[in-house]
């Protein structure tokens, strides 16, 4: 395969050359089968910046052929479609073999930063589909689309999404909805429980096979360790604990951080009942479906941690059975992965070139947990405001503004500019600074509702404007101001749950 020059984008889809390493794995791994495609398929969205990753124009993805290729009609010559197996846990339980139930890998892309496997979602039903029917909404394939780009205009690890074709297919759900399909980008979308899977059916060959595939492909410098998969078993904690403390910095909630939908490669993905923080609370639960909370906002690097060891349980075959190392390659590699970061990323939060002190974050945390300060916004107005005030200027109002006790707001903001005298940093860099950490828009649930109800009614708009906004969540846009508001009152009884 050649590399296409980024230079020279591909200018039709039939110009990919498509590869799947992952089809030549032994049988056991997959399931040969095309893809069931959509009826009368229609372009949602495409996202230009996913294109660019495999070399490819956007205007290609708008070419008729393309949108029969998108909506999974059509398999680009040298694809080998296949669904995968994995098992997991999920809410904590053994769940068994789940595998791909509605995804269909299409194979690889060769892009300037390397392969790319492309996969619908949404695309019917494989043997991995249990009771469902291998569909996915137009509404939860919106939020999919949404937040995987959004998440790239972070610059946080993500699986990618090229496209979204809708149509009229009737898919039910509590209601009647449409049936969507994501074309999904990921270097690999490999799952802790695709390791699990193989250690539960006590075939250690297949364990090793995998292993190894994951190893060559993704970190072949971990050849060269003593021990390949305790390397291996140490870089995804290490992965797994800066995507953790990137999501905490951010105030992401994934909402279903089940093993089946932790990657190996440390990116979020599978994105259902997610939310971005609105006012804090360490206890948001943001998937309806969650009851017991397990998988709320201040429970989510423990959750992580629990997985880690999931997976390094279903690795032990492969690591002598030696428990106690398996143990100490998660713990030695997470915990400090994820201390680091996020002390950092906090520090960077609030305009500090050291990391953050333990002291500042719990007197944030405290003010931002009782007044229920809107987070994101938080930040943002943190970001410009000066670094010396005379007492009782009103130049502190935007953010006073959202907190309900303005004292306990000026007593914190009093703390938070003792800390910036001590660095006495120029005031222009370190605004600068902060404005580059803390984004400015996000995907709110009120956000993302809004374009789905558009979508809804044919039309795409709003879900353009919101796919371009948050493409660069850190940059002033006027246009957009909207996006960055607090939930209007409409959007109180917005909830998100399981179904997709
Ligand atoms: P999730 O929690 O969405 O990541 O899904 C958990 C498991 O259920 C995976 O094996 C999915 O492929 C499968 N699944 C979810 N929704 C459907 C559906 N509508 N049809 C078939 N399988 C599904
Ligand atoms: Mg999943």
């Amino acid at each position: 395969m050649n590399a296409p020059d980024p230079e020279f984008p591909l200018r039709s889809i039939d110009a990919l050359a498509f590869d799947n390493s992952f089809a030549r794995l032994p049988a056991r791994f997959h399931t040969r089968l095309a893809p069931w495609g959509l009826p009368e398929p229609r372009l949602v969205a495409t996202s230009a910046a996913a294109a660019a990753l495999i070399g490819l124009d956007p205007s290609a993805l708008t070419a008729p052929e393309a949108l029969q290729w998108l909506a999974g009609n059509r398999l680009p010559d040298g694809a080998e479609s296949l669904a995968a197996v994995y098992s997991g846990h999920q809410f904590g339980v053994w769940a068994g073999r789940l595998g791909d139930g509605r995804a269909h890998l299409a194979g690889e892309v060769r892009g300037a930063g390397g392969p790319w496997e492309l996969q619908w979602k949404g695309a019917g039903r494989t043997p991995y589909s249990r009771m469902g029917d291998g569909r996915a909404v137009l509404r939860s394939s919106i939020r999919e689309f949404l937040c995987s780009e959004a998440m790239a205009g972070l610059g946080i690890p993500s699986t990618r999404a090229l496209a979204i074709v809708g149509s009229d297919l009737p898919v039910q759900r509590e209601e009647t909805e449409t049936a969507a399909v994501v074309m999904r980008m990921s270097p690999s979308f490999v799952r802790f429980g695709s390791f699990e899977h193989w250690a539960a059916a006590g075939d250690v060959e297949a364990l090793q096979i995998l292993a190894d595939y994951v190893i060559d492909r993704h970190f072949p410098a971990l050849r060269e360790a003593p021990q390949p998969v305790e390397a291996l078993l140490q870089t995804v904690s290490r992965l797994t604990g800066e995507l953790l403390a990137q999501w905490q910095a951010v105030g992401f909630m994934h909402g279903v951080m089940n093993t089946d939908n932790m990657s190996i490669l440390g990116l979020t993905i599978d994105y259902g009942p997610f939310g971005f923080m609105d006012g804090f609370d360490g206890g948001h639960v943001c998937n309806h479906s969650d009851s017991a909370g397990r998988y709320r906002f201040s429970h989510q690097p423990q959750v992580a941690h629990w997985n880690l060891l999931a997976l390094a349980g279903a690795l032990l075959p492969l690591l002598d059975g030696d428990r106690e190392r398996a143990r100490a390659a998660v713990d030695e590699a997470y915990g400090p992965a994820y201390d680091e970061c996020f002390a950092r990323l906090m520090g960077a939060k609030l305009g500090l070139a050291a990391p953050a002190d333990e002291a500042l974050l719990t007197g944030l945390y405290l003010l931002l947990q009782r007044n229920r300060c809107d987070y994101t916004s938080f930040f943002r107005r943190l970001s410009v405001l000066p670094a010396q005030v005379e007492a009782g200027v009103a130049g502190d109002a935007p953010v006073l503004d959202l907190c309900i006790d303005r004292e306990a707001g000026a007593a914190w903001l009093r703390e938070w500019r003792t800390r910036l005298a001590g660095e006495a940093r120029p005031e222009r860099e370190r605004q600068a600074s902060m404005t580059r950490s803390n984004p400015k828009y996000v995907l709110r649930n009120w956000v993302a509702e809004s374009a789905i109800r558009a979508a809804r009614q044919g039309e795409f708009a709003e879900l353009h404007d919101v796919l371009h906004c948050l493409a660069r969540p850190f940059d002033e846009q006027p246009e957009f101001e909207r996006f960055a508001t607090p939930p209007p009152d409409w959007a109180d009884g917005i909830e998100v749950s399981c179904s997709s």
